[in-house]
């Protein structure tokens, strides 16, 4: 098998880079590092079957050679991010979606689209099954990251019923682990970066909104089995583990036996109030539902986390 993958230098490409190397196929990883990082890939550019391509897939996309499998899962994915490029977001989220098609077209390959929970919105169906058309603020903040992925569903099923594309969709929920950047504003690495350095932890309102957080393993496996099946989707990916973040915040000043407090920040306008995946779906279809317990997977992100820490204590000038 030969797969690319757009955006595999950021969190969860790179986490399916190496699975997919690990597995013994051929990758392409098409990434222009706008909140990725080279660094991320950086232990597979030994591998004969890996290569690294800086490309901006809003630009023209040209692979040479066979592949098999398109993975699209370029796009800033964290509010922070995608609020501050917000027309690089909603780019990527529809030239590029439209370029990754043309590729898998182009060569007959299976193509997976990474939606997202977002499609939802602040959702008023709990939990959310995939036939629940959601409830998205189309000129609100989020706009731009949630109109782009509702766009890039309805481009990838026009590609699969009018160019008979092997099209694949799931809903990405709250996914976490090693190799989140501890700047990039989302909740579990704000969390663990602050209580490790015992600064205050930073709930946003009354931290009584809830999220349900999944093991990247746990969400690797689930793609591979997407791209293994020829299912349409779209299916939701995500382990139904639901938290306040309050609680997420008081799990992990524990977790890290931090003396951290707790501090209360505005809440983001359109933050959704509950989110929570049913996965039936997946399950049904997939054969898939997520084994690693949050906890566990707190943990070894935790321990990621001091590890950099000490890298970088060890590597920076006194
Ligand atoms: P990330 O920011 O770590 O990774 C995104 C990658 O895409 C980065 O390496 C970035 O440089 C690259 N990229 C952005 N624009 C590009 C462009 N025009 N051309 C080439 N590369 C580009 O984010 P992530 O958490 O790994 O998310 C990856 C994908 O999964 C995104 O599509 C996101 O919407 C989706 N997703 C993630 C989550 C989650 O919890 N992590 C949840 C739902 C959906
Ligand atoms: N959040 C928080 N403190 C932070 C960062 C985020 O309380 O330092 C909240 C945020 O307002 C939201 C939840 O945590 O209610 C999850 O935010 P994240 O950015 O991780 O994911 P998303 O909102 O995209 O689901």
């Amino acid at each position: 098998m030969r797969a690319v993958v757009t955006g595999g230098a950021g969190f969860l490409g790179s986490h399916l880079c190496e699975a997919l190397i690990a597995r013994g196929d051929e990758v392409v990883c098409l990434d222009n590092f706008l909140t990725g990082d080279p660094a991320n890939v950086a232990h597979l550019m030994e591998q004969p079957g890996f290569r690294l391509v800086r490309a901006d897939v809003t630009d023209y996309v040209h692979v040479a050679g066979p592949v098999d499998l398109v993975l699209h899962f370029a796009s800033p994915a964290s509010p922070i991010d995608y609020l501050r490029v917000p027309i690089e977001t909603l780019k990527v989220g529809s030239i590029g979606t439209l370029h990754a098609l043309g590729l898998a077209r182009e060569k007959s390959a299976r193509f997976v689209l990474a939606s997202t929970s977002e499609v939802y919105g602040d959702p008023e169906i709990h939990p959310q099954p995939e036939s629940y058309w959601g409830h998205v603020n189309p000129v609100g903040p989020r706009g731009v990251y949630d109109e782009a992925k509702r766009f890039a569903e309805a481009l990838t099923l026009a590609y699969r019923h009018t160019h008979d594309v092997n099209t694949g969709i799931v809903r990405i929920f709250n996914t976490f682990g090693p190799r989140m950047r501890p700047d990039d504003g989302r909740a579990i690495p704000n969390f663990i970066r602050q209580a490790l350095a015992g600064e205050p932890v930073t709930v946003a309102g009354d931290g009584k909104q809830t999220r349900s957080i999944c093991y990247v393993d746990d969400l690797v496996r689930a793609i591979l089995a997407m791209a293994g099946s020829s299912e349409s989707g779209p299916i939701n990916i995500g382990n139904p583990h639901e938290i306040a973040m309050l609680d997420l915040a008081r799990w992990i000043i524990e977790l890290t036996a931090s003396d951290s407090d707790v501090v209360h920040i505005e809440r983001p306008v359109d933050d959704p109030t509950v989110r929570q995946p049913d996965t039936m779906l997946a399950a049904r279809l997939l054969g898939w539902s997520p084994e690693i317990p949050v906890e566990e997977g707190l943990r070894r992100t935790i321990a990621w986390f001091r590890e950099q820490d000490e890298r970088h204590a060890f590597t920076e000038p006194p």
